[in-house]
């Protein structure tokens, strides 16, 4: 059987480090911020280059903390890509604000640049791109748009932890952005976590007084806040998987590499990545007409595969009542139809990478 993910196995290779890390945290006695967190905070904000980096609860508190953060609520638009995680468009909505989904570039899965004008409003507050599957939004026109029309840029950094846009890591490239560490991220922690990075200090101080009650100061509260403080054991646990996630990266690298080029006459719209940008391959995606049938062939040969995603955020229930849901945005809803997600462990073997090869030009010689 060759699983979709393999989460045992990377986490089970740094088993001691892990526990030599919770005995820090068990014998320093601080289970709440201090300075495990506090030092995750630097590394990571070191690792991406950028001033600031608040640990929160998860990546969907991540998001909507610096949109609070920058009063966007009742009566501001947020735009959105039409094809991305729903919990890209929660963020908008638990502010009150309104998700307003942009298509994908043709060709691709990230948000077009060119048609973003096009839905911009007076309400328009913010931009939310979403580097998604590993792959670097188009950081440049987003944000040359953004500076046209006086907009903030929150990148949704969940699924592109190291990915780099023209030399420049993610999470630097927009006026903030929301890290997940969901265990099955590029970098993904033993549990939940999330933080925020960004070069504007004062949204940085107002992010770690949102986080813990809106306060600063013990029992003072400045504002209405929220409990989103990511754990020191878990921030205890990221120390350790930082180190590993060049390497890990890399070797996902190798493996997309390895499926780029044997899937080549298997009848399959591969992934297709811009010259400057480099992707961390969070999921490699394969795009099929026949998208059901080839799930089922791979899965008889005991190879396990998933949908990222199989509908899109306007058609699910939770938004049956916002203005989206009446609207069609064909490009997401074909994506959702054709999508499929190969298996990708960092450092699987790579036979079994060249046994999913073989199966999918198998399933393509069949038809
Ligand atoms: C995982 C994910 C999130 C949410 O992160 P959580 O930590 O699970 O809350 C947000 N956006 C995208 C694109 C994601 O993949």
């Amino acid at each position: 059987m060759i699983p979709f993910l393999d989460l045992k196995s990377v986490n089970m290779c740094m088993k001691d480090d892990f526990h030599a890390a919770l005995d820090r945290v068990l014998s320093s006695g601080q289970l709440i911020l201090g300075q495990e967190l506090e030092a995750f905070e630097e590394e990571f904000a070191h690792y991406c280059n950028v001033q600031h980096c608040i640990g929160v609860g998860n990546g969907l508190e991540a998001l909507h903390l610096v949109l609070r953060a920058w009063d966007i609520g009742e009566g501001d638009e947020v735009i959105v890509p039409s094809h991305t995680y729903i919990a890209t468009w929660l963020a908008i909505s638990e502010t009150g604000a309104i998700p307003v989904p942009v298509e994908p570039e043709k060709n691709g899965f990230l948000i077009n640049p060119a048609l973003i004008e096009a839905a911009i409003t007076p309400r328009t507050k913010a931009i939310l791109p979403v580097h998604l599957y590993g792959e670097p939004a188009h950081m440049g026109e987003i944000m040359a748009i953004a500076n046209k029309y006086g907009l903030r840029v929150l990148e949704d950094v969940a699924q592109a932890q190291g990915a780099r846009y023209r030399g420049k890591r993610t999470g630097g490239l927009g006026h903030a952005a929301g890290f997940s560490f969901y265990p099955a991220k590029n970098l993904g922690a033993l549990g939940d976590a999330g933080a925020v990075t960004t070069n504007d200090p004062k949204l940085a101080k107002r992010i770690r007084a949102l986080r813990n009650y809106g306060s600063r100061v013990k029992y003072y509260n400045e504002e209405k806040g929220y409990n989103s403080r990511l754990d020191p054991l878990q921030a205890a646990f990221l120390r350790v998987k930082l180190k590993h996630l060049d390497a890990d990266n890399e070797s996902r690298r190798k493996i997309a590499a390895v499926y780029m080029a044997g899937l080549h006459d298997a009848n399959l719209v591969l992934p297709n990545v811009s010259e400057w940008s480099e992707p961390v391959w969070h999921l490699f995606v394969v795009r099929s007409q026949r998208r059901g049938d080839l799930q089922k062939f791979l899965k008889e040969k005991s190879i396990e595969t998933l949908i990222h995603y199989p509908i899109p955020p306007h058609q699910q229930q939770a938004y049956r009542s916002d203005a989206c849901a009446g609207k069609s945005y064909p490009l997401a809803e074909e994506l959702s139809q054709e999508i499929l997600s190969l298996p990708l462990t960092p450092h699987m073997p790579l036979e079994q990478v060249d046994e999913v090869v073989a199966a999918c030009c198998m399933f393509a010689k069949s038809s």
